[in-house]
């Protein structure tokens, strides 16, 4: 439904629904200015920068242009557990940007981490579905699921060692419809990276089944310090 909705939104219909209800920043809820942040935020948000891209045996390459910390895991927070969607045009404009400048030319086909059945009827939406649609907008093509989640497995945030969170996402996701995934390069789109174990479990399973390249993309990262 909402990637019908984000497909069908050019630039025009964003200019004409800014007028008609102005823009909040998602990281502070001050009115925001054209780029769908406030001009404060623009200049403070903890940026990656040249650390944007994170490199890691299982998922390989990951793509983030924010750190996971102050203002932006509130806003994240706020989308993922409270249901604040306004912020997804910025969330995907930030991530379409980020995707531009690390894997330009590297990926020919979107695809997201999915959150299991039970999780999507308590939530009513799958985040990372959700920001892989904001930042296809402005691409004209839109995400193809390629994975669902077959087991509820208890919240990465638990478990302490990395041995832990791989054993923890080991065999929680199947592949859908191989024959549509293999020979692609696929972009996988997640909400945050921490250790990379989610991602890199979900990155085996695509190339298990035929999937040519997968890299990674999330909205935010864990600052090192906190790894
Ligand atoms: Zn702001």
């Amino acid at each position: 439904m909402l990637q019908d909705v984000n497909e069908s939104l050019n630039r025009a219909t964003r200019q004409v629904m800014n007028f008609l209800f102005p823009r909040r920043c998602p990281f502070c809820g001050k009115m925001a200015g054209k780029d769908l942040l406030c001009a404060d935020c623009e200049k403070t948000l903890p940026y990656t920068g040249e650390n944007a891209l994170r490199q890691g045996t299982g998922f390989g390459r990951c793509a983030s242009p924010l750190y996971y910390e102050g203002a932006v895991r509130t806003a994240l927070l706020n989308f993922k557990f409270k249901g604040k969607l306004g912020g997804l045009s910025c969330f995907g404009a930030l991530m379409a940007q980020c995707a531009a400048e690390q894997y330009s030319g590297a990926f020919d086909a979107i695809t997201w981490v999915p959150v299991s059945q039970k999780r999507l009827k308590k939530r009513g939406f799958d985040q990372s579905r959700y920001l892989a649609a904001s930042l296809c907008v402005d691409w004209h093509v839109p995400p193809q699921q390629t994975l669902r989640k077959i087991m509820d497995n208890p919240p990465q945030s638990g478990m302490e060692s990395a041995e832990q969170r791989r054993a923890n996402v080991l065999g929680v996701y199947e592949a859908v419809q191989p024959e549509n995934i293999t020979g692609k390069r696929w972009l996988l789109v997640d909400d945050i990276l921490t250790t990379g174990a989610t991602l890199g479990e979900c990155v085996r399973v695509l190339k298990e089944a035929g999937a040519a390249e997968v890299v990674c993309l999330t909205l935010a990262a864990t600052p090192p310090v906190h790894q």
